[in-house]
């Protein structure tokens, strides 16, 4: 699958240790371990994530505990697995009991957040989910229009700004009202992403926040930040300014289908503590999957 495809190169990087592991003995270790170390750190592990999972393998093939070279490939698969569920098994979408959830998405521009949006619409509507989307990028112009034909596309109403200087906030608290007015489950809220370095970006996005919650509250349910997967562990220091903002409580991939370093997806779960909901493998409307670690981990070694 596309999944699967995207993954090709790092499952390349990781798969030089697999010829050493076949023929692994006792004497080898030290080798075995600096190639997979090296395997790691060129898939965007990142170091503190791979001095980990290296030293935790050198310890239990010292002691006995491991004893093939099959055992160690387990290991290490169950190590990445392991690093995904304590700190990321939330991945399920949390959207309470109170109608209509509602869902802020942000991100910094081209990382795919629009398109991220529209298939989580169709995604959710295809469960049967009533959804109302918010055009709350108010800055780009185009962004609206952008958001307005993926509704056309999904099928689903849109709450866009009235006049040119709208603000975010005033337009994610119409749709909300509508939303709460009209009996929708969800409204899927859309946010500015013009460059995270501009910090009027984060008061809006905070403004935004607050409105929100100001209509409903204990809004917003989901604050999911759209991550390029491309862009590898360049993603974590813009995760985490978010995150110190606005406070994430999902992420989504986007871009898994290209030349994704797979190592990433664990290192920013490791970091910032939290889930992955979904991955984007591609631009079509079926194009976003619920993250599955086992998949995930599945696809990056072979
Ligand atoms: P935004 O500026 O964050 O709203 O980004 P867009 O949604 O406009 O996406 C930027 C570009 O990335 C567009 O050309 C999208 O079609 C493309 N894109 C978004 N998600 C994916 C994905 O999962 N896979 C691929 N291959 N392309 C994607």
């Amino acid at each position: 699958d596309k999944l699967f495809s995207g993954f090709s190169k790092t499952r390349d990087n990781l798969a030089v240790i697999d010829e050493l592991l076949l023929y692994w003995n006792l004497a080898d270790t030290d080798r075995v371990l600096d190639e997979l170390e090296e395997a790691l750190l060129v898939s965007d592990f990142g170091p503190k994530i791979t001095i980990k999972i290296v030293e935790t393998l050198r310890e239990d093939i010292l002691s006995g505990k491991l004893k093939s070279g099959s055992e160690i490939k387990d290991a290490l698969k169950k190590s990445v697995l392991d690093l995904l569920n304590t700190k990321g098994n939330k991945t399920e979408l949390q959207l309470g009991f109170r109608k209509p959830a509602v869902i802020m998405v942000v991100g910094v521009n081209g990382g795919g957040k629009t398109t991220s949006l529209g298939k989580l619409a169709h995604r959710l509507k295809s469960e049967g989910v009533k959804v109302l989307m918010a055009a709350g990028d108010t800055f780009r112009a185009a962004a609206s229009d952008q958001l307005e034909i993926w509704a056309e596309r999904t099928g689903c109403e849109i709450v866009v700004s009235e006049g040119e200087k709208a603000k975010a906030s005033s337009v994610l608290s119409q749709a909300v009202k509508r939303g709460k007015e009209q009996g929708y489950d969800v409204v899927l809220c859309d946010t500015s992403g013009r460059l995270h370095t501009n910090y009027s970006l984060m008061e809006e996005l905070i403004a935004c926040k607050k409105a929100v919650a100001k209509v409903l509250p204990g809004a917003p349910n989901e604050i999911l930040q759209v991550l390029d997967g491309t862009t590898g562990l360049n993603m974590l220091p813009q995760a985490r300014e978010f995150n110190d903002v606005v406070g994430i409580t999902g992420l989504i991939l986007t871009k898994l289908d290209g030349s994704a370093r797979g190592g990433c997806v664990v290192s920013v779960v490791d970091e910032l503590g939290i889930p992955v909901k979904f991955v984007g493998v591609g631009e079509g409307v079926e194009d976003l999957q619920p993250f599955d670690a086992e998949a995930f981990v599945d696809a990056i070694f072979s």
